[in-house]
């Protein structure tokens, strides 16, 4: 067999979490909560399965809890979908991805992504046909040069892949970058994917400026979520994509046939967990974890990054070691057991930069012991 996509590999979040447990390393790699999603939740998702909700969802998903993600969507973006042919609900962002992508991207298509960028986009555009074509953010606080963007845009540019709060880096973008992106979009069917599955992990005050809340942006976007990383249960796969209308048809003609619908007990747990707007609100325990794990790191000679977004911060440990950071970042795990994750595997060029990625959605203790290693490097 030839293969489809040659040159990829195991994803690098597989890879060191196996590594992590392999050496039973503080994992502080692959992005997931080390703690349990609310009680509530999980009393209503079991409450679903014991009332008979255990056959398959409607194939858009079930309609309360789209009508609770419209609810939520217009309130915090000022921008309506309806619920009955705007919104899915997905097996995680990931699958809501692949869909838009499946959906949109055809043969000789260019879609622009900015690196460090999260491991599932390009595999996915070559897999479609489409050729990744890297603008690169700028170190160290990796913002967008939207010049050097509209450079790159060409005849051929099908979308634009904006993901914000941005994955590895913990960067949000600001007004000012929807304005940029406007002017260059107009006038254009350049088509946006937003990957804004961190949107309510956001800090220092920001708001999230969601493609959403623009009318110009929005009636070209399709916008990927993840309940899984809203509501700490990453296991249960549930997420959803928001789109107008007309992109929302051809998602729909993908969705149906790659899932059809997805987790019935879930959705109508979540449904009714979410009759209480307030469960949505939680960026301000994840800044007391961003809060808590730089404290505990501040006197290490490893340098945080700033982080205003996800559940990540980067750090920098020029100061500890030349060491590549894929070298190093195995060695930590194995010799220190401590497990994070090499940011060079997000470029599609090498790069130099002695950056590891840490996930601060960990309990105390976690947290704890994961800092009471790299104070001692
Ligand atoms: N996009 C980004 C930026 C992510 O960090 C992740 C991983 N959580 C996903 C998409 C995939 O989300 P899900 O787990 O819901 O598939
Ligand atoms: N998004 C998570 C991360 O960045 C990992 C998800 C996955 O393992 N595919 O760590």
């Amino acid at each position: 067999l030839s293969s489809k996509l040659p040159r990829v590999g195991t994803t690098i979040f597989t890879e060191m979490s196996a590594l992590a447990q392999q050496h039973n390393a503080v994992n502080l790699s692959q992005g997931f909560p080390d703690f349990d999603p609310h009680p509530k939740l999980i009393e209503a998702v079991s409450n679903a399965m014991k009332s008979g909700h255990n056959q398959y969802a409607p194939m858009g998903g079930w309609l309360p809890l789209r009508e609770r993600i419209a609810e939520q969507i217009e309130q915090r973006y000022g921008t309506a979908f309806n619920p009955e042919d705007e919104i899915t609900i997905t097996a995680g962002a990931t699958q809501a991805l692949c869909t838009a992508m499946a959906a949109t991207i055809t043969e000789g298509d260019e879609v622009i992504l900015f690196t460090p960028a999260y491991d599932a986009y390009a595999p996915l555009v070559e897999l479609f046909g489409g050729t990744p074509v890297y603008v690169k953010l700028q170190f160290p606080d990796y913002h967008i040069d939207w010049d050097q963007l509209q450079h790159m845009i060409s005849h051929k540019t099908k979308m634009i892949v904006i993901n914000n709060p941005h994955n590895p880096t913990g960067a949000v973008l600001k007004e000012e970058d929807l304005d940029r992106l406007e002017r260059i979009v107009k006038n254009s069917n350049i088509l946006l994917l937003a990957d804004e599955v961190y949107e309510h992990i956001i800090f220092d005050g920001l708001k999230h400026q969601s493609l959403l809340s623009r009318s110009a942006l929005a009636e070209r976007t399709i916008a990927v979520y993840s309940f899984g990383k809203t509501f700490h249960m990453t296991g249960w796969k549930l997420g959803y994509a928001v789109a107008p209308q007309n992109l929302m048809k051809e998602f729909r003609k993908v969705h149906q046939f790659n899932v059809f619908s997805v987790n019935r007990p879930a959705q109508v747990g979540l449904a009714e967990f979410l009759t209480d707007g307030s469960q949505w609100e939680v960026g301000q325990m994840y800044a007391q974890k961003r809060d808590e794990f730089l404290k505990l790191v501040s006197s290490s000679r490893f340098k945080a990054l700033a982080s205003h977004g996800s559940y990540f911060v980067l750090m920098d440990y020029s100061a500890v070691t030349d060491e590549p950071d894929m070298e190093y970042a195995k060695r930590l795990t194995i010799e220190k057991g401590l497990a994070s994750i090499p940011v060079s595997v997000f470029y599609n060029v090498p790069t130099d930069h002695k950056v590891l990625r840490f996930c601060f959605a960990k309990n105390s203790e976690t947290l704890e012991r994961g800092a009471e290693i790299l104070n001692t490097l």
